[in-house]
């Protein structure tokens, strides 16, 4: 991470290891711009609105916004293990799942512990490693923007508190593999823990995506990482949750936010739960949609990697910003990574098709000098 926060003038002392933790940069929202309708494509948001059973039960929920929500958040618990067959014990909820990952760095780091992960990989993971006060071992993507799994296991020393794999990868897309996965939890001691971060994966179509809930109950240091706010729509609503070895998922409930995930979030929740086929109509949309964008990229000429997720990753190295802004002249906010590349969401159909437009038309002037 380039940016690390400075030390703020004020006298008052805070932790050192804020020093250390990179500031969030969020997806902007598209600024307005006459004669163009903006897109924001740079948070991997669900262009589809919220159901109108969500909305129904969103609004029921509303009447009761003077009570606190149920703190045990015990009907979504018990939605989400119908729904996946797991025990309602395994399973523990939080704030997002970018909440779950917080209370699981702190209930498996002391400060100096180590988290391995890939990278280029998810910019909460430096982010809540370092708030802890651990330290992240960040492993280099494969040449193919695939998670370079064995690397990852020679990365695991005597320190290693946490694994995060997180597939399909965001922001370049790729998915890990169910026999190598397995092949890397052979290598991982059993003591130290491995999230399998599912924050795409109804957008997977791999035949061979892990089965991650089979294989969090064949290996005793396994959780499942998993999120209302993609393929559910519900990102503005902070609502995921870990499925978890049971003394894990209780550990992560006593470090949960106290009535953090809201009333109104766990009422959308089961009302999302309940709907999955309709929003599983609007993701089969959203897969066709990556696939003809995937498609005329890589036709005019981009080396996008393998996405299984609901963006695109454009290799672009240091012209990355400079994509950005024609983009963002063109009404598409993207996400850029400077130096490295830029993430663009799947989003309306006319947000794809201006990106198919733009990076067509960028390519080829600067193929042409
Ligand atoms: C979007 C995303 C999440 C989900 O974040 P929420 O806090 O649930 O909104 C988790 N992991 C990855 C890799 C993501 O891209």
């Amino acid at each position: 991470m380039s940016e690390h926060s400075q030390p703020p003038e004020s006298p008052v002392r805070l932790r050192r290891t804020l020093y250390a933790v990179p500031a969030y940069k969020p997806g902007k929202p598209a600024p307005p711009k006459e004669g163009v309708t903006a897109y924001k494509i740079s948070s991997n948001e669900n262009p589809y609105p919220p159901l109108p059973s969500v909305v129904e039960a969103i609004t029921q929920a509303a009447q009761s916004v003077n009570r606190y929500p149920d703190m045990a958040v015990t009907a979504l618990t018990h939605a989400i293990a119908e729904r996946f067959e797991v025990p309602s014990e395994t399973i523990a909820t939080g704030t997002g799942s970018v909440g779950v990952l917080g209370q699981l760095v702190n209930i498996t780091c002391d400060p100096g512990d180590e988290v391995v992960y890939a990278w280029r990989s998810f910019e909460a993971y430096p982010i809540v490693v370092a708030l802890a006060g651990a330290t992240s071992i960040q492993v280099p993507l494969t040449p193919d923007a695939r998670h370079d799994l064995d690397a990852m296991a020679d990365a695991v020393s005597a320190r290693t508190r946490l694994v995060l794999v997180c597939t399909p990868n965001n922001p370049t897309g790729p998915a890990v593999r169910e026999d190598e996965l397995r092949r890397f939890l052979d290598r991982v001691p059993r003591d130290t823990l491995v999230v399998i971060d599912e924050a795409y994966l109804e957008f997977n179509t791999t035949d061979d995506a892990p089965d991650a809930l089979a294989i969090h109950r064949d290996y005793p240091n396994v959780a499942v990482l998993r999120t209302f706010s993609k393929a559910y729509g519900l990102a503005g609503l902070r609502v995921g949750y870990a499925v978890a070895p049971e003394p894990v998922a209780t550990a992560l409930r006593k470090a949960a936010t106290p009535f953090g995930v809201s009333d109104i979030a766990q009422q959308a929740a089961i009302a999302s739960l309940e709907a999955f086929d309709e929003l599983e109509v609007r993701v089969k949309a959203i897969i066709d949609e990556r696939t003809r964008v995937y498609d005329a990229l890589r036709e005019q000429g981009w080396a996008v990697p393998e996405t299984q997720a609901n963006f695109v990753w454009l290799p672009l190295g240091e012209d990355a910003l400079d994509f950005a802004a024609v983009c963002q002249e063109a009404g598409l906010v993207v996400r850029p990574f400077p130096g490295e590349g830029a993430r663009c969401s799947i989003g309306e159909t006319e947000a794809n098709d201006r990106l198919v437009e733009v990076a067509g038309r960028y390519l080829a002037e600067h193929s042409a000098d």
